[in-house]
């Protein structure tokens, strides 16, 4: 499936990105929080004097590569996002928070306020996986055009500084390069598509007519869908039960009805013809 190989896109607008980041982590049932993020990318910039002019970006290893077409073109911004479960980088400040919370309480001898701890034992787990986008403003007036030359490059870097310095009317397209990882890059922690397929081998036909079976329900929301994000909201448990908890329902009811089919397994002799390719019950 196409959502766990890694991917590139090229869109020309961040709102477009940013729907793309959102469906790329409700389709890999994953989170990614903002690592870093400059000005230049969520902002338009009056001035684009004093940056370098490039001709491509090799970008590092993992990330945003951009190609060189002939088309010079200027870095505007950048915006990092690493997976929720990536490093926990707010160790210092949390501990810091604890103590001086600590303290207060200390000197706090009034019993009419209760000082709470908030602060919780992190779910961060080293993941790396991150999300690269970067976004550029290409010049095509200033293409070279036939043979590509170190001398040709110089001459219309210095046109194009020239006309950005006197604010020239000049062609520009921003783009926006967005680098998605593969789920093979997430580690120390299942990813929501994995755990949905492993689930799925452990399937078990439980009926909500029963208390009991109700309770077991509720467990199995807890323990396999709820545990897997740290966001306790409301709105976080609807997402989870319209992007995990019913389609997963759905497909295995699918899947476990088709199973009782005569021609997916051959039924006993025994079973009279009217108990043959009947649905099965079963809730989620
Ligand atoms: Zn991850």
């Amino acid at each position: 499936m196409s959502e766990y190989e890694p991917k590139y896109v090229v869109v020309n607008m961040v709102e477009e990105a940013e729907k793309l980041v959102t469906k790329f982590e409700i389709d890999t049932v994953t989170k990614f929080t903002i690592f870093s993020r400059n000005k230049g990318f969520s902002h338009d910039l009056d001035c684009l004097q004093g940056h370098r002019v490039l001709w491509e970006d090799k970008g590092q290893e993992e990330g945003v590569k951009v190609p060189c077409n002939g088309t010079p073109f200027i870095i505007l911004g950048f915006d990092v996002r690493e997976c929720h479960f990536g490093p926990d980088r707010n160790t210092m400040k949390k501990k810091k928070y604890q103590m001086e919370k600590t303290i207060e309480a200390d000197q706090d001898h009034s019993y009419t306020q209760k000082s709470r701890t908030l602060v919780q034992n992190t779910k961060k787990l080293d993941c790396p996986a991150r999300i690269y986008m970067k976004k550029i403003c290409k010049f095509p007036d200033y293409k070279i055009l036939g043979h590509d030359s170190i001398w040709k490059r110089k001459k219309q870097v210095q046109k194009l500084k020239k006309a950005l310095s006197t604010n020239e009317d000049m062609l520009r397209e921003e783009e926006i390069h967005i680098f998605f990882p593969g789920i093979e890059s997430h580690k120390n922690h299942l990813t929501g598509q994995r755990w949905v397929w492993l689930f799925r081998k452990n399937l078990f036909n439980i009926r909500v007519s029963t208390t009991n079976g109700l309770e077991r329900q509720h467990l199995k929301l807890k323990q396999d869908y709820l545990s897997q994000t740290s966001d306790k909201s409301l709105s976080s448990l609807v997402n989870v039960l319209f992007s995990q908890v019913f389609p997963d329902s759905y497909n295995r009811y699918i899947d476990y009805n088709a199973r009782s089919l005569e021609s997916i397994k051959a039924y006993a002799s025994i079973v009279p013809r009217f108990l043959k390719n009947r649905p099965r019950l079963r809730c989620w």
